[in-house]
């Protein structure tokens, strides 16, 4: 990905990102890609078992990136692209303090804007992202987030994955945002196996249970960070791996035998004087 990232224009970089292509030329060139579950899919008792185990570890699970708004919450998702949430907050802690509407943001404009996310990779195209969305909302919108799909895809450096984190979390939309994590757990676990990340969507949006639709992608999401990350899965501990088909499960690490005693020599104290 680092060879990808330092090898092309950064705007190309941010508008696959955005749209997910990115992730997709990304997993065609991960030798051996992601592995998938094997075996038979999941019956509906399985997704209703898998899903409630996760709602029972976190019933109210929500997104990671600090915002205040669905103006804030956009910016952050678009700042997002190929960072941690951890840096992003981290950035926007004082961008938001001078800039949390699109007024305000165009004020402070595109060299401004570098100077508070520059600690953020790709920030130059992302900026001119920021800054040319939010003329677009005071132009088209009204300086609001539009509940729109198609209107949410046309703003600059917004593509679906992005939307679909606004429609979910500001509007309340049964969406699924498939990132990195959420692409790895439905294709390890076997719940909803695809070859890109929209196939994946389509088939979590078809096998996900009504009631589980408008948390699944914030439990998926944190699954696949804190548990089913993408090297040394934590098996043993996972709430999930009853359901998951993963072949290649980690283990607990056996414990090590202690070294069998010699025969102890005590040193003789000297005599004493
Ligand atoms: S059992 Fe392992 S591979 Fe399966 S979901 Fe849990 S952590 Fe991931």
């Amino acid at each position: 990905m680092a060879q990808l990232q330092s090898g092309c224009d950064p705007n190309l970089a941010l508008n696959f990102a955005a749209g997910g292509w990115f992730l997709q030329v990304w997993l065609a060139l991960t030798p051996g890609g992601i592995q998938s579950g094997a075996g038979m899919a999941f019956s509906k008792q399985e997704v209703d078992g898998f899903f409630a185990a996760l709602k029972k570890l976190d019933p109210e699970p929500k997104t990671e990136l600090n915002h205040s708004s669905p103006y804030t919450l956009l910016v952050a998702v678009v700042l997002s692209a190929q960072a941690t949430d951890k840096g992003v907050n981290k950035a926007t802690e004082a961008l938001f303090k001078r800039a949390d509407t699109p007024e305000k943001m165009v004020k402070l404009g595109e060299a401004g804007l570098s100077e508070h996310i520059k600690t953020i990779g790709l920030y130059k195209g992302k900026a001119k992202n920021v800054i040319a969305l939010s003329q677009r909302l005071i132009d088209k919108h009204h300086g609001k987030v539009p509940q729109n799909r198609e209107a949410l895809e046309e703003l600059p450096g917004v593509g679906r994955k992005s939307a679909n984190v606004v429609l979910n979390v500001s509007f309340g939309e049964k969406t699924i945002a498939v990132d990195t994590h959420i692409f790895r757990v439905a294709n390890r676990t076997g719940l909803a196996p695809g070859k890109d990340v929209r196939a994946v969507e389509d088939g979590l949006m078809r096998v996900v249970p009504d009631k589980y639709l408008l948390n699944a992608h914030h439990w998926l999401i944190l699954h696949g960070r804190y548990t089913c990350t993408a090297r040394a899965p934590k098996c043993p501990v996972c709430v999930v791996e009853k359901f998951c088909r993963f072949a290649d499960k980690t283990q607990l690490a056996p414990l090590k035998a202690p070294k069998t005693p010699g025969k102890r020599v005590s040193r003789a104290k000297p005599p004493s004087k």
